[in-house]
């Protein structure tokens, strides 16, 4: 999920966390950012697989795809959507403002059960670019997952943060903000993303 929170002061393109803080514990390469899938592709509709173990290799791509979300000024990044079909999704809705020693959410095989009231929210998606959908939410979840460091927790998350969650939680069962449209609406935002990538390049 993306959205446009104003960066405090200079942005600086090559500076958007302090990665010695951020990656102090256990990470023997700096984080890469990875190539982005975006609509429509068929990943982004496939149910993904629960990850049996958090090895190294899970830690390292949950650094990657925080650092690929932050690249690309997102506040929430869902594996399917660097090409992993794996339940997996990180979130970070304060580091726009924080950009130094990340606390980003890691998520692993999470279930989110819904407890607060309806409401609409407009969200953008990194593997959208440039498209807002409006969607409907409640404003309150109870997430379960396993973190990075393989245990359980449990958490309840509110506002912005709850919708990034289900934002994300969807994508992990292969369901996008274009998956309720009609198929003449989907080739519209088919051609109209391929166009604004070719653009960019
Ligand atoms: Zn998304």
């Amino acid at each position: 999920m993306s959205e446009h929170i104003p960066l405090r002061g200079k942005k600086d393109p090559n500076v958007f966390f302090d990665q010695e803080a951020f990656f102090r514990d256990h990470e023997p390469r700096p984080p890469r950012v990875l190539p982005l899938r975006y609509f429509p592709d068929p990943i982004l509709h496939k149910k993904c697989e629960p990850i049996p173990e958090v090895t190294q290799e899970i830690r390292q791509l949950s650094y990657d795809m925080i650092l690929t979300m932050m690249k690309g000024e997102g506040i929430g990044l869902a594996a399917p959507q660097v090409g992993r079909a794996i339940q997996l999704f990180v979130a970070d809705i304060e580091w726009p403002e924080r950009k130094v020693d990340s606390r980003s959410y890691v998520f692993i095989n999470p279930t989110v059960e819904p407890i607060g009231p309806t409401i609409k929210s407009v969200e953008g998606c990194l593997s959208f670019p440039g498209e807002r959908f409006e969607e409907k939410r409640v404003n309150k979840v109870k997430v379960k997952a396993i973190g990075l460091d393989g245990q359980p927790f449990e958490m309840e998350a509110e506002d912005t943060l709850a919708v990034v969650i289900q934002h994300e939680m969807d994508h992990l069962n292969g369901w996008t903000v274009a998956s309720n449209l009609s198929w003449m609406k989907r080739d519209l935002l088919k051609k109209a993303i391929l166009k604004r990538l070719r653009n960019r390049r």
